[in-house]
């Protein structure tokens, strides 16, 4: 087994998602249940309470292959050690005396499936109890193991507070969902690592945002660390550092200091605009998920919300926000801006974005990123949009708003959607309700191929763009963002996701519509230059970027960058492309 003398300084690598340097006490995160439900079954209730336990199992085994994947990069006698260890899991899940339990409890007892399992690994583990067999313990121990994953995998809500995890903790986990992220408070939480998870999930993105180090997809950590070792987060490089050596803590703490140094020059850009060398204006609006990021936008110094994650609202709890609950959260926000444009975009949930409220029938598909997600979720169920359409219409009477809508892949769909919202507003007129008036831009997220295919068509009947690069790059590359095994092939500066984005801008040009960019891309000083290049005038990131967002198109000449990135756009891969941009950022840097 990898489990370390707690001693033994160990580097492990995995994906860098959020910089920065986080020093601090590691906190095992024990995927664990707080409470367990117990209730009876209706005798009719039985065949789908197997599917229920069916659905759970599928999931768990799922989890142990991508775990088993995971742990074959790590040397080779833990690799074989944890290998073994998943294996024995993987075939208690088959026909094994803890599943034949389970389901006997669950046809003759007719008690739910959580339940059964839990009562099954209690007699397993009694039947062990007494024999000295340090062997037989451990089967005991991987009984439970699996029966508290399959558990797991059936609640669907996890609410983890983390309230009690000591200050300035590392929080190490094997997965986090993004649900769970946005529980993480930075002001208590010093850092982020876990063995699953891709770059461009919403997880890492949620990281970001809060502006937590964090190093996602790190083969061992679970099984190497314990709770209180001090450990190392070093989200720039990608690397984590336990029981670090006192000269790698020095030469990093001093590296710490370095980097908050920086950060606080940067901020001396706050209230400078953002306008390139040759006098071109960028504007820069920040992505946030909730009402309380709302300040760190102001301290941003970025002009305004570009993007704000609705969904994010319906997570953690197992009630829906009603229409009021809605307009109070946007109306903080819009409030808090002063004046400056607040863009609301409708729901996105599914994918990799859960909410316990919608129950998971909504969502039960072999490949939830192509199926019932976003605005097809919103057409699907008109009272929820037109819920959501209210809220956002009445917080427009405080200030200036914009309506955005995720996932379009045809024109219809933003059709039917304008029409919802123009019936919510009338209906809203007749009650004497005040609403934002005139009524607010109504655009879209250009996120699919097909939009960025069928761009000059939107643009005819959208107020807006705006370009999800997460989601473009995804569908285009067929790569599963929130997949750390296939994160290396995620890449921005494919020729084909750089037609798409050029096809976008141009229509959106042509028709004079506002074209911004929304997804990762935008927050990257690297990619500035080329999406400045290409005609975009509009960048959205999570608020800790803005600054060095801000730095870089002070230093731009967008001549330059226009020249490069039509040479650019003639390059047949993404090697030549990333040299060609990568010799125009060194050359502009001061
Ligand atoms: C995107 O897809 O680029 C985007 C901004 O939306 P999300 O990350 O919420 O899917
Ligand atoms: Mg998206």
């Amino acid at each position: 087994m990898v489990r370390s003398d707690s001693t033994r300084e160990i580097s492990l690598h995995g994906l860098g998602i959020a910089p920065g340097i986080a020093i601090g006490p590691a906190y095992l995160v024990k995927p664990g249940v707080e409470s367990v439900p117990y209730y009876n079954l209706m005798p009719d209730a039985v065949a789908d309470e197997l599917a229920r336990l069916e659905g759970a199992v599928a999931k768990s085994r799922k989890q142990i292959d991508r775990l088993r994947e995971k742990s074959s990069a790590l040397p080779q006698a833990a690799a074989e050690e944890i290998g073994f260890l998943l294996e024995a899991h993987a075939s208690m899940l088959g026909g094994s005396r803890l599943m034949r339990g389970i389901t006997r409890r669950i046809s003759e007892e007719r008690i739910n499936a959580e339940a059964a399992v839990v009562a099954e690994i209690q007699v397993i583990a009694d039947s062990f109890a007494g024999l000295e067999d340090s062997y037989i313990a451990s089967r005991a121990k991987d009984v439970r193991e699996v029966g508290m994953r399959v558990v797991r995998n059936l609640i669907d809500y996890t609410y983890k507070a983390f309230s009690g995890v000591p200050l300035g903790s590392v929080i190490l986990a094997e997965e986090l969902t993004p649900a769970d992220t946005a529980l993480l408070d930075p002001a208590r939480i010093a850092g982020l690592a876990t063995v699953l998870g891709g770059a461009e999930g919403h997880t890492a993105i949620m990281a970001r945002a809060l502006g937590l180090p964090t190093v996602l997809g790190i083969a061992g950590i679970v099984e190497s660390a314990h709770t209180g070792d001090t450990i190392i987060v070093d989200g720039g490089r990608g690397i984590v550092v336990l029981n670090p050596s006192p000269e790698k803590l020095a030469a990093y703490r001093e590296e710490a200091v370095a980097l908050d140094k920086e950060r606080r020059t940067l901020k001396r850009l706050r209230k400078l605009p953002a306008i390139s060398r040759d006098g071109v204006t960028v504007t820069l609006r920040a992505n946030i998920e909730l009402p309380s990021e709302a300040a760190n936008v102001i301290d941003s110094g970025a002009e305004g919300v570009g993007l704000l994650r609705t969904e994010f609202l319906f997570m953690n709890r197992r009630d829906l926000p009603g229409e009021d609950e809605q307009y109070q959260a946007y109306r903080a926000i819009v409030e808090k801006m002063a004046g400056m444009p607040v863009t609301l975009r409708t729901l996105d949930v599914g994918g990799d974005k859960l909410a316990p409220a919608f129950g998971h029938e909504s969502f039960s598909s072999d490949n939830p990123a192509l199926g019932l997600r976003a605005i097809r979720l919103s057409l699907k169920e008109p009272k929820l949009m037109e819920a959501q359409f209210a809220a956002m219409l009445r917080s427009g009477a405080h200030g200036p708003i914009r309506i955005m809508l995720p996932m379009i892949s045809r024109l219809e769909e933003l059709r039917l959607a304008r029409a919802s919202l123009m019936r919510v507003a009338r209906r809203l007129k007749r009650k004497g309700v005040p609403i934002a008036d005139p009524l607010p831009p109504l655009g879209i997220m250009i996120e699919v191929p097909a939009a960025a295919l069928s761009a000059e068509g939107l643009a005819t009947q959208a107020d807006f763009f705006s370009i999800g690069t997460n989601d473009l790059i995804q569908y285009t590359l067929a790569i599963d963002r929130s997949d750390e095994q296939v994160a290396h092939l995620y890449d921005p500066l494919h020729p084909a996701v750089l037609r798409l984005i050029q096809m976008t801008t141009q229509a959106a040009l042509t028709a004079r519509i506002p074209i911004a960019v929304c997804g990762e891309m935008a927050g990257d000083p690297r990619f500035i230059p080329l999406l400045v290049g290409l005609g975009v005038r509009e960048l959205s990131a999570s608020p800790p970027k803005i600054p060095f967002m801000k730095r870089r198109i002070r230093n731009l000449a967008v001549s330059g960058a226009v020249a490069r990135a039509r040479a650019i756009l003639e390059q047949p891969d993404s090697a030549s492309i990333a040299q060609l941009l990568d010799e125009f950022n060194a050359g502009e840097a001061d």
